[in-house]
């Protein structure tokens, strides 16, 4: 067992109606113990949210996808701000996810814009798992830890120490996303430890020794375990396999 406590977790993105959803629920609910050394959390619809807060079993999270980058109440016509999201009972929220930083057509969320949802959503009182990763072009061209570097920077310039103590940091290659190619367990450990190692020269050794890194690109119970013996991979964020029974076996793959 790692310094570190593991962290599962699933992102049902848009996935599926209210009846989908409560059954999933239920399959979840029925799924055996999950390992003292892990921590689960459910992203879902916001819609679902108050569903899930009510019936899943209490040792899963509940967080939501995305939140605004708005403080509290006000003219965000659409938006789910993070002190709502706390105020309901989530406890974690999904920031910078590749697909909303590319943005559905539109403009997506810049890196800037991303770090600073991520500081209101950790003033509010969430934890967040914070969303990393480089499309295929750019692994291709090198340039993966450049691009991993950009994406953390401002973060690294807006958070004081503490907030780093309810951060996750989810290492998401974009080619890997919901594609069914996944970073062999060298290549992600590869990119983790450079990750932590960046942490550890431009935040503080100790921030980067406690930060959990997760790894996030088609991973399934057929392929967790193998991840998850690395040691620099903290746990994972799982889409596809997060909507069956197969989550399960992610859980159970930590070592
Ligand atoms: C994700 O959405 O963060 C993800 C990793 O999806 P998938 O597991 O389906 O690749």
């Amino acid at each position: 067992e790692g310094p570190r406590k593991y962290l599962i977790g699933g992102n049902w993105k848009c996935n599926g109606d209210w009846d989908a959803s409560i059954d999933r629920v239920t399959m979840f609910n029925g799924c055996g113990d999950i390992p003292a050394n892990v921590e689960v959390v459910l992203c879902v619809s916001d819609i679902y949210i108050p569903m899930l807060l009510q019936s899943i079993r209490t040792d899963i999270a509940v967080g939501g996808q995305n939140c605004g980058v708005n403080k509290s109440c006000g003219a965000c016509t659409g938006e789910t701000g993070s002190h709502q999201l706390k105020a309901i009972g989530c406890t974690w929220v999904i920031v910078g996810h590749s697909e909303r930083r590319e943005g559905f057509g539109m403009a997506g969320e810049t890196v800037g814009l991303c770090a600073e949802k991520c500081k209101v959503a950790l003033d509010n009182g969430l934890s967040v798992m914070f969303a990393i990763g480089e499309k295929k072009e750019e692994r291709e061209n090198g340039t993966t830890m450049d691009v991993c570097a950009s994406q953390l920077a401002p973060l690294a310039k807006i958070l004081d120490a503490k907030d780093w103590e309810k951060v996750a940091i989810a290492y998401e290659p974009v080619w890997a996303i919901g594609t069914g190619l996944t970073a062999t367990p060298e290549m992600a450990q590869e990119t983790h430890k450079n990750i932590r190692d960046w942490v550890s020269t431009n935040v503080s050794p100790e921030i980067a020794e406690a930060v959990r890194i997760q790894y996030g690109g088609s991973m399934k119970g057929a392929n967790a375990k193998d991840l998850l013996a690395q040691p620099d991979i903290d746990g994972g964020l799982i889409g596809g396999a997060s909507l069956k029974d197969d989550f399960f076996n992610v859980i159970n793959g930590v070592p």
